[in-house]
C-alpha cells in the first residue's frame, strides 16, 4: 500500500486537513453539516463505483476522505446517546445453535442504531435459574464500574432470563450507585422462535436506557411494552407474554409507537453501600401445620438470615415462634413477610421482643435480597428495620 507519510510531521495536504479535523472535533461545524458530509463521503468512497469516481483513485485523497469520515463519525457519536448492552443469557438469547452473544443480539435489531450508539459485552450465557448471589454481585460491580469509567454512558441494558430476573434486577437496584438508568430486557419466547418477543423488548430497553429523562428511575424491567420498577416487578406467569407485572405499585410506564410514556416515578428505593454479600440467607414459607423444623434446619445449616413467609399480617404458630426464638438467640437475622402476596406485616409484640424484623409489604424473594445485601455490613434489627420501612414508602410523620 503506497504511503506518502514523511517521518516526523504531516504532509502538506494533511496539515490543512488537520485544521479542518480540529474544527470538526471542536464541534464548530453544525451537526447537520457533519451528517451531510458523512453521507456524501460514504457514497463517494464506499460505493461500488468508487474507483471510477474522478479524484478518488488517488490514495492520499481517499485516505483523507476516510479520515474526515472518522472525524465526522466521532463528532456525531459525541452527540448520540451511548448505551452499553450486557448479555447474560436467557430465552432472549436462546438461538437455534446456542446462546446468542451480545453482538448477535444487537445485530438482531438494526433499528437500535437509530436510537443510540450501542456497545456490547458478554457477562454470562446461562439460564437464569442458575443465577447466584456471586454472579449478581459481579454484575452490579460491573455496572458500577462502567458508570464510573464512562461518564458519557446514558444507560445500560442487561439482557437476562425471565426466571430470576426480578431478583437480579432488584439486587442491582439496591447496589447500583449511579442515577443513570439500568434496564433489564428479557423474552418469554426464545430467540429461535418466530414469535419471539425479544427484539421488541430489547429495542424498548435501549430506547429507555438512552433517555436522559430516565435518570433517577433506578433499575427497570421491560417486556410486553411495559416498564416496571425493580422493586415491584414480578414474573406472575410461567409462559404468557404479559407475565411481568407490578401487582401492587403498577407499572412505571409503557411504550407506544416508538415513544416512552412515564406515568409513575418509583418513590420506594434504597441504595446500599456494600462491599460483600451474605449468601447464607434462606426463605421459608409457612403452611398449616408448620412445626418449626425448617427454621431449625436453617439454623443447623449455618444460615445467617431467615426470611419467613408467614400467615396474613405476619402470624406464625407457637412451634415456629419457638424455633425463631432459637434463631434469634444465635444472632441470626429473621424477617417476617406475608405469604398472601400483598399487604404489610405488623409484628406481634412477641416477635418484636425477639428482634424479628418486619419485611413490611416486600415479598419474600425481595426481602431475602435486602438481607443478602445488608448482612455483610450490619445485623442490627433496628438498622434492618429502617431499610424495610424505607422500602415501604412510609413517611416519617
Ligand atoms: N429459562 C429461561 C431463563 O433463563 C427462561 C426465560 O428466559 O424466559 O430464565
Amino acid at each position: 500500500m503506497p504511503s506518502d507519510r514523511k517521518s516526523g510531521g504531516l504532509d502538506p495536504p494533511f496539515e490543512e486537513w488537520d485544521i479542518f479535523f480540529n474544527r470538526v472535533l471542536d464541534s464548530s461545524i453544525p451537526l447537520s453539516t457533519l451528517r451531510a458530509i458523512r453521507s456524501v463521503i460514504q457514497t463517494v468512497c464506499f460505493s461500488p463505483t468508487c474507483d471510477k469516481t474522478r479524484g478518488v483513485r488517488n490514495w492520499n485523497y481517499r485516505q483523507t476522505l476516510c479520515a474526515i469520515l472518522l472525524c465526522a463519525s466521532n463528532a456525531l457519536s459525541q452527540d448520540e446517546p451511548q448505551v452499553r448492552l450486557i448479555a447474560t443469557g436467557g430465552s432472549i438469547a436462546a438461538g437455534r445453535s446456542g446462546s446468542l452473544t451480545a453482538q448477535q443480539l444487537r445485530e438482531l435489531v438494526p433499528e437500535l442504531s437509530a436510537i443510540a450508539e450501542v456497545s456490547v459485552e458478554d457477562y454470562l450465557a446461562i439460564g437464569s435459574s442458575r443465577m447466584t448471589p456471586e454472579l449478581q454481585y459481579g454484575l452490579a460491580e460491573r455496572v458500577n464500574k462502567l458508570f464510573l469509567d464512562r461518564p458519557d454512558l446514558s444507560g445500560i441494558v442487561v439482557t437476562h432470563g425471565t426466571d430470576s430476573l426480578e431478583e437480579t434486577a432488584f439486587l442491582l437496584d439496591l447496589l447500583v450507585t449511579s442515577d443513570r438508568p439500568v434496564v433489564f430486557a428479557a423474552a418469554m419466547r426464545a430467540a429461535r422462535e418466530t414469535t419471539t418477543d425479544g427484539p421488541r423488548n430489547l429495542l424498548n430497553a435501549v430506547r429507555l436506557a438512552a433517555s436522559s429523562e430516565a435518570r433517577g428511575l433506578g433499575v427497570m424491567v421491560t417486556l410486553n411494552d411495559e416498564i416496571h420498577g425493580a422493586r415491584d416487578a414480578r414474573k406472575t406467569h410461567a409462559a404468557a407474554l404479559d407475565a411481568f407485572a407490578s401487582p401492587h405499585g403498577g407499572p412505571l410506564g409503557h411504550f407506544d409507537h416508538g415513544r416512552i410514556y412515564l406515568t409513575h416515578r418509583p418513590a420506594r428505593r434504597l441504595t446500599l453501600d456494600v462491599t460483600a454479600l451474605e449468601r447464607r440467607v434462606t426463605l421459608i414459607r409457612l403452611f398449616s401445620g408448620s412445626d418449626g423444623s425448617l427454621v431449625r434446619a436453617a439454623i443447623e445449616s449455618g444460615q445467617r438470615g431467615i426470611v419467613v413467609e408467614a400467615f396474613g399480617r405476619g402470624n406464625a404458630p407457637p412451634p415456629v415462634m419457638d424455633a425463631v426464638r432459637e434463631a434469634r438467640t444465635k444472632g441470626i437475622a429473621v424477617v417476617f413477610t406475608t405469604r398472601t402476596g400483598g399487604g404489610r406485616v405488623i409484628l406481634s409484640n412477641e416477635a418484636r421482643r425477639m428482634g424479628v424484623v418486619s419485611g413490611e409489604d416486600l415479598d419474600g424473594l425481595k426481602a431475602r435480597l435486602v438481607l443478602v445485601a445488608a448482612l455483610g455490613t450490619t445485623t442490627e434489627p433496628e438498622t434492618l428495620q429502617a431499610y424495610f420501612v424505607r422500602l415501604s414508602g412510609q413517611l416519617e410523620n
